[in-house]
Order: C-alpha cells, then sequence, then structure tokens
C-alpha cells in the first residue's frame, strides 16, 4: 500500500481531536445527544441508548434526499469533516450525526458500493486506523445490515465507548480467557468469530474470508469481487474478527447494526425502550441475525 502524503503515522488520535473541535465551532459536526441504561440480557449487559434529538437528523436527511434521492455525502465530503488522507484508496471523515464521541468513517476515495466485497485496500486503510486507535470497527453491509449510505464506508469508534461502561459483547462473553482459538460463543443468532494475532490488512482480509467460507456466504468461485452474497454485519477490535449474517434491518421499529452485536442498541423513544426491554436485546439480536 503506497501511503498518501498526508498520512502522518502517529497522528491519527490528536487529527481527530483537533478536527473533532473545528467541527464542532463551524457546526458541521452534529451530534446526537442520548441518555442510555444497561439493560442485562442473555447473560451479557447491553448498552441501550435513548435519542434526545434526532430530529435534526432525519430531517436533514429527509431534505437531501428530497433534493437528489442519489446524494452521497462522501462524495464530495464536508470539507470540516476531513481529517486524513490514509491511502490512495482510501481517507478518513468525521461521522457528521456521532451518537459515539470521535467516531470515524473510513471511505473510499472513489465510488464503491457498500454491498461488493471488501478488499485488501479497505484492510489495509482499516489496518493504518487500528494501529493507530484501539477501537472497535465495523461495517455494515448493505441497508439490511444498517447501512444507511450506499458509498463504501468502514467505521471505528475508539474503546471504551463508555468510560467505565460495559465491555463489548464479545469481550464480556470471552471474559479472561487469554486465547480465543477454537472458542465459540454461547450466542442464539448465526456468527463466526477468529482470534487475532495480528492486524496487518492482509491478516484482516485473510480472516474476513475465512470467516465468510465459515459461515457458507464466501463467495465460491474465490474471486470476491462483485457484491457480496447476503447482508452482513463485520465486528473487528484488535483482537478478533466476528461475521453476523442478517436477516432483516429492524425488530419492528428498531433498527439493529454492527453496534448492536457489540452490545449497544440505539432507541428513539422511551416506548421503543420498552419494547426492546420486554422483548430482550439478545432476543432482539437473534430476530435481525439468524436464529440458530
Ligand atoms: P451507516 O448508517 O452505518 O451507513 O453509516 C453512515 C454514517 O454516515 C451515519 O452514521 C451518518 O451519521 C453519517 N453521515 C451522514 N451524512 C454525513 C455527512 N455529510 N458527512 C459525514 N457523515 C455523514
Amino acid at each position: 500500500m503506497t501511503p498518501r502524503k498526508d498520512w502522518q503515522p502517529g497522528q491519527l488520535r490528536a487529527r481527530l481531536q483537533a478536527q473533532t473541535q473545528h467541527g464542532l465551532e463551524t457546526g458541521a459536526l452534529l451530534p446526537i445527544a442520548t441518555d442510555y441504561e444497561l439493560v442485562e440480557s442473555g447473560g451479557v449487559t447491553f448498552v441501550v441508548r435513548i435519542v434526545a434529538n434526532l430530529g435534526r437528523k432525519s430531517k436533514a436527511t429527509k431534505k437531501q434526499q428530497k433534493k437528489d434521492p442519489d446524494f452521497n455525502p462522501f462524495l464530495p465530503y464536508e470539507p470540516d469533516l476531513y481529517v486524513t488522507d490514509i491511502s490512495e484508496t482510501h481517507l478518513c471523515l468525521l461521522n457528521k450525526y456521532n451518537v459515539i464521541d470521535h467516531h470515524l468513517l473510513i471511505v473510499t476515495r472513489a465510488f464503491e458500493s457498500q454491498e461488493t466485497w471488501l478488499n485488501l485496500a479497505d484492510f489495509e486503510a482499516l489496518s493504518c486506523c487500528l494501529r493507530e486507535i484501539d477501537g472497535f470497527a465495523f461495517y455494515n453491509a448493505g441497508p439490511v445490515a444498517g447501512a444507511s449510505q450506499r458509498h463504501k464506508h468502514l467505521q471505528l469508534v475508539p474503546l471504551p465507548m463508555i468510560e467505565a461502561g460495559p465491555e463489548l459483547l464479545i469481550d464480556q462473553l470471552a471474559g479472561d480467557r487469554s486465547k480465543l482459538n477454537g472458542w465459540e460463543p454461547t450466542l442464539p443468532f448465526c456468527c463466526a468469530i477468529q482470534p487475532l494475532d495480528r492486524f496487518l490488512g492482509s491478516d484482516l482480509l485473510q480472516t474476513y474470508r475465512q470467516l465468510l467460507n465459515m459461515l457458507e456466504m464466501g463467495d465460491p468461485q474465490d474471486r470476491w469481487q462483485g457484491d457480496q452474497a447476503i447482508p452482513y454485519n463485520l465486528l473487528c477490535t484488535r483482537r478478533w474478527m466476528m461475521v453476523v449474517p442478517r436477516s432483516r434491518e429492524s425488530y419492528g421499529p428498531i433498527s439493529v447494526n454492527s453496534l448492536g452485536f457489540a452490545g449497544s442498541l440505539l432507541v428513539k423513544n422511551s416506548e421503543r425502550l420498552k419494547t426492546l426491554k420486554s422483548t430482550g436485546p439478545m432476543a432482539v439480536l437473534e430476530q435481525v441475525g439468524i436464529p440458530r
């Protein structure tokens, strides 16, 4: 991979902080305020956020879509949200409507569809960012997996997502197990997980394809070009990678993306929180995934 001139190793965290400040000052960054509750379900603790002001995001999105249904917020991107170049193919932006602080988007410079297989350039860009930030990375592969934009974008949020909050769902289940080799978490939905010893782009790509093949949703011809087989969520930290195939985008009005499978859900109001609590977050994941 040829890094771009603007990519300076060791600088991502500082740039992210400086650009966040700039985004807030210019009004380009519009964080979504939430409260949260901890909800126990399936032997783990979920963080359920309740939105205080989604209004301005949905109003802005509706306005954009009314103007142009093919509106692409990443091409061109808003300059005030630009964080850094990464490579010839990828750059980093701030998530304009962030719920979690310092939420990064890793987007392709040229248009690629969110429903195509991830490739080496995607994972090299992700690897650069994961080396700088110990975070939770994810990919919502298509609208059924929770993607709201068609232009290819991986995402990264620094850990912990909440100071002194619960660990990611998989880390809670893994407990103090030092090696995840051969470990299969007991979960009610289909998924595959592999430990990562290293997280260079090529390691990530190899593990990604291995996981998809384990779930029989890889490319049978091993070409990995064009569109993915079925929608899925990809979850990745420095320690492990996980793939979850999806059957539905939402459980009733409760939308779920990769963050849900990391134990972090978002609801728009207290009525939906009630529904979520009475069904149980783990049962919701089962319904939007593929029940075992
Ligand atoms: P997803 O919904 O998972 O596809 O992620 C896309 C993200 O892009 C959403 O979380 C939005 O908040 C974010 N977004 C929408 N418009 C913009 C924009 N103009 N610039 C940067 N991020 C945006």
